[in-house]
Formats: structure tokens, C-alpha cells, sequence
């Protein structure tokens, strides 16, 4: 496999036994590659242009190693709705990570690659849907300028994967700037090792943080950016109106991207309780909780750093408490700027808090479009919707384009910032299903029109409206978990 310019510099599997079981993908019987992420290769500065769909389809199965590469199943533990468990990958490798020409290192991992130490009672496969339904999300994510993990390639197996029926098997490749997410510092801190805990937090500031390295107390210090990223990214989902799902601490990552698309999916509708995830009955991830979730989860994070931080253990959590306690006002301070930002607003004034507040409620006693009602400010919306003649919301209209007057910067900067905030083209639940329904059936054109217009979902576009519609059914979207 030499036609491919894999760079791959592996350094997580030099880690010893404990983080990782070093596996190769199990081979699949007849893959065949239905997407490849092209602009994606091109960043990555991999060149596949001497090889067959055949190989490509060999190698983004599993069934064909890429030179360099070192394949393993990583540990690592979590707390899902709010349980302790030991997991690890049990349905995917890390072939290596690979450097591209900028020097920035990626890893490379196929998602659904079979059993692996790792397991449990899982098959370690995974299903078509789920799999081309990561790839569109994590792809619109990145395009909206959201940190996340992207998605290189699908390949079909050939084979059926057995859940309430039987579905085609799939395996998507993932690249991560790293899949060290907050659990696997909750698995190395359960085994009560202090070498391996400072072995792994070594690695972590290597590779993601190096510029703390030789800070007064690194460990704080990691917990302070951790702290600032999750922060802003929870700041960005709310921005979009995407909801996780799955907020567990083994799917959030110390890089700050977002990971794992399971049960996810955007808002249409403004509703802060809005829950899409089947199993989430106590709505734990709810819009307006991944906030609070996002601390919860960063408290788990710092309480694995309490050695590394103090040899006092009191004065570790003391110290430890007040700066995972600084999230409120952070957020709070972000979410202020997000919300501006959305409407256009410069400077503070006075009654920007409640202008803001009034809209939202607004949105939710009128059940409005989130992402509409944003782009009707920026005369941008489907133009036919009369909830916008509502005397409410034309009212609120008025005190906004008020206080619009007070920036102290021109309209073309306020429109500019506007358009750089509200997205024109989210990925639409009952489209995302459209899309995934033709391609179970064969057809992908569809979806792929669809990742094309994902791509630019700040700009206007020709013939989307479609794209731009909420769903007409009232009937609530229901997402699942175990995919
Ligand atoms: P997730 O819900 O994708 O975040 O996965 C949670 C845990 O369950 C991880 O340890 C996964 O590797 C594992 N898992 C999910 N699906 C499977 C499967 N089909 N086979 C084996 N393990 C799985
Ligand atoms: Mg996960």
C-alpha cells in the first residue's frame, strides 16, 4: 500500500498494555466504498488518486492495513447518565495517527471494525444509517465552524448487522485530533496508578497543550483550558441549536471536539427542554442542560487531577472546586457575547439581556423556528411565514433595530457579524432521514446534494428551499442509542 502517502507517527500505542489492546480490525466479506471525504483527504494531504475504489475500499474496511500503521482498540472508562463503567473501544481501531504537510497530527480510526477486547456483549459492528448519519452531521458541524471529529470515508461490509432487524453493515473512518476524551483519564485514574495517570497527562499536554508544559501547575492549568473549550463549545452547539444526546463523560473530548454522533440532532422548533434521544427519559441532555452537563462532566475531569495538582489532597480540591465552580459565569459571560453576536449587537447596553430573553420566549410561546427566526432578522428566512407578522414579534422587531442604531460600529458590520452567526442551512432532521432512507435503498445522490449544501451553510444558495424548511409533520423526532 505503498500508493498512498500515509505519514503515520503512532504514539499513543507505544503507551504500555494498560491503555490500549493492540488489534487489528476483523475482515469484512465484500466492502465497498460509497463515500470518500475528498476535501477532507485534501487536508489531510493524503493523495488517493493511484489507488482503485477496490483498494480504497480494502483499506477503509479494515481488511488491508496502511503501511505505518499500528493498529489498537483503546481503553477507557466513563460515566454514562451519570453511571460508572469501564468501556474502551469495543467497535473500533486506531490504525495511527497520521501528520499531514502542516504537521498536525490526526488520528485515524475506523468506527464499527469488530470485536475487540472491549466489547462486552456488543458485536463490535455497526449499521449503514448510523454510520452515513455521523458522517453528515460531523461534516455539517465542521462547516459551521464547530470543533469536531471528521469523517474520511464509508464503506459498506457486505455483510447485515443484527439489531431490531436486520440492517447493512457499515464502517465509517473517523479523524480526530485525538480520541483522549475525559474517561480516559477516568480509567487510568480507577486503577489508582500514578505512573500511568502522569503518563497519560504527559501525553495530553504533548500533544494538545504543549505551550502549558512548564506553567506554575500544568494540572490546574489543563483543568483551566478544558474548562474554556468545553465551555465554548457548548457555547457553539447552543448557537446552532444542536443537541448531543449523549453528553457521557467517554464521549467528550480533552481536545474540545465534539465526538460521537449517536442520538444527536438539531432543534427546529425553539424549545429549551427540546430532547431527541429515546432513551433520555429524565431528559438529562436537554438543549438547556448541556451547559450544566458540560460542568458535571468537568468536575469528574478535574477530581482525576486532584494528584497532579496538590500533594495535598485537600488543598487540591479546594483549589480544583473553585476553578471548576468559575464555569457559571464564563458561560454565562460567552453566552451573552453568542446571543449579541446572533442578533447583531455591539457594545452593552443596557436591556440587551432582556431584549435577548424576549425573544427566546417569544420563540417558545409561539413555537417558532430557531434558525428561521434568526435569518427572517437578516431578511434571509423562507419568505412566506406569517408567524413573523405576529404583532409580538414585530413589536420586538422594533425595540431591536432600536438598539441596533446604538452600536458603535456601521449596519455592514452588524449584518456581517450576523451572517457569520446564524446559519442558513442546518442539517434537518426529517432531511437527514430523507437522505438516509435513499441511500439504504442505494440511491446516494441525494445525500450527497445534501453535503454539498451543508458546506456553505452561511451563504444563500439557489433552489434550497427545501433545505431551509422546517418539517411539516408535528410529530415529535425520535433519535436511538446502541447503534
Ligand atoms: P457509544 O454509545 O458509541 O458512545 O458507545 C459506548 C460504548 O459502547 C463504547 O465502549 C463502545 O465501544 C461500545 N459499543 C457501542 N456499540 C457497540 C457494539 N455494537 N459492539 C461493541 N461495543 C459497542
Ligand atoms: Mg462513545
Amino acid at each position: 500500500m505503498n500508493k498512498i502517502n500515509w505519514n503515520f507517527n503512532n504514539t499513543y500505542s507505544c503507551l504500555s498494555d494498560s491503555f490500549k489492546e493492540k488489534i487489528n480490525p476483523i475482515p469484512v466479506i465484500n466492502p465497498e466504498l460509497i463515500l470518500l471525504n475528498n476535501t477532507l483527504a485534501d487536508d489531510l494531504n493524503l493523495d488517493f488518486s493511484k489507488v482503485t475504489n477496490k483498494e480504497l475500499s480494502e483499506i477503509f474496511s479494515g481488511n488491508l492495513l496502511p503501511n505505518g500503521s499500528n493498529s489498537i482498540a483503546q481503553a477507557y472508562a466513563g460515566h454514562q447518565f451519570g453511571h460508572f463503567t469501564m468501556l474502551g473501544d469495543g467497535r473500533a481501531v486506531l490504525l495511527g495517527e497520521h501528520v499531514s504537510k502542516k504537521n498536525k497530527k490526526y488520528d485515524i480510526q475506523l468506527k464499527g471494525s469488530g470485536k475487540t477486547a472491549f466489547s462486552r456483549n456488543g458485536d463490535g459492528r455497526a449499521a449503514l444509517g448510523p454510520m452515513l448519519r455521523e458522517y453528515i452531521i460531523s461534516e455539517a458541524m465542521n462547516y459551521l465552524n464547530i470543533p469536531t471529529t471528521r469523517s474520511l470515508a464509508v464503506v459498506k461490509t457486505g455483510e447485515n448487522v443484527l439489531r431490531e432487524k436486520n440492517l447493512q453493515g457499515a464502517i465509517l473512518t473517523r479523524v480526530a485530533s485525538s480520541h483522549i476524551r475525559v474517561g480516559t483519564f477516568q480509567y487510568v485514574s480507577a486503577r489508582q496508578n500514578f505512573e500511568e495517570l502522569n503518563i497519560l497527562f504527559n501525553y495530553t499536554l504533548e500533544r494538545h497543550y504543549p505551550e502549558i508544559k512548564n506553567t506554575e501547575n500544568p494540572a490546574l492549568k489543563l483543568l483551566e483550558r478544558l474548562i474554556g473549550k468545553q465551555c465554548d463549545l457548548i457555547i457553539n452547539w447552543m448557537r446552532v441549536g444542536f443537541i448531543h444526546g449523549v453528553m457521557n463523560t467517554d464521549n467528550m473530548t480533552v481536545s474540545g471536539e465534539t465526538i460521537d454522533y449517536g442520538p444527536c440532532a438539531f432543534m427546529d422548533i425553539y424549545d429549551p427542554k427540546t430532547v431527541f434521544s429515546s432513551i433520555d427519559k429524565m431528559g438529562r441532555y436537554a438543549y438547556c442542560n448541556q451547559p450544566a452537563i458540560a460542568k458535571w462532566n468537568l468536575a469528574r475531569f478535574a477530581e482525576c487531577l486532584i494528584p497532579l495538582i496538590d500533594k495535598d489532597s485537600n488543598k487540591a480540591i479546594e483549589i480544583a472546586t473553585r476553578k471548576i465552580d468559575s464555569f457559571e459565569k464564563q458561560y454565562e459571560e460567552k453566552w451573552m457575547i453568542m446571543m449579541k453576536n446572533k442578533l447583531g449587537l455591539f457594545n452593552s447596553e443596557e436591556g440587551d439581556r432582556s431584549l435577548i430573553l424576549d425573544l427566546l420566549t417569544w420563540m417558545h410561546q409561539k413555537k417558532a423556528d430557531y434558525t428561521n427566526t434568526f435569518c427572517n432578522l437578516m431578511d434571509l428566512g423562507p419568505k412566506t411565514k406569517v408567524i413573523y407578522n405576529d404583532v409580538n414579534f414585530v413589536n420586538w422587531k422594533k425595540r431591536w433595530k432600536e438598539r441596533v442604531l446604538k452600536n458603535d460600529n456601521t449596519i455592514k458590520k452588524s449584518i456581517d457579524l450576523m451572517r457569520k452567526n446564524n446559519p442558513l442551512f442546518i442539517p434537518r432532521n426529517h432531511i437527514v432521514e430523507e437522505v438516509l432512507a435513499s441511500a439504504e435503498q442505494g440511491s446516494l445522490e441525494p445525500l450527497k446534494n445534501f453535503l454539498d449544501i451543508l458546506k456553505d451553510p452561511y451563504t444563500e444558495q439557489q433552489n434550497t428551499s427545501k433545505f431551509q424548511s422546517p418539517p411539516n409533520s408535528n410529530k415529535k423526532y425520535e433519535t436511538f442509542c446502541g447503534t
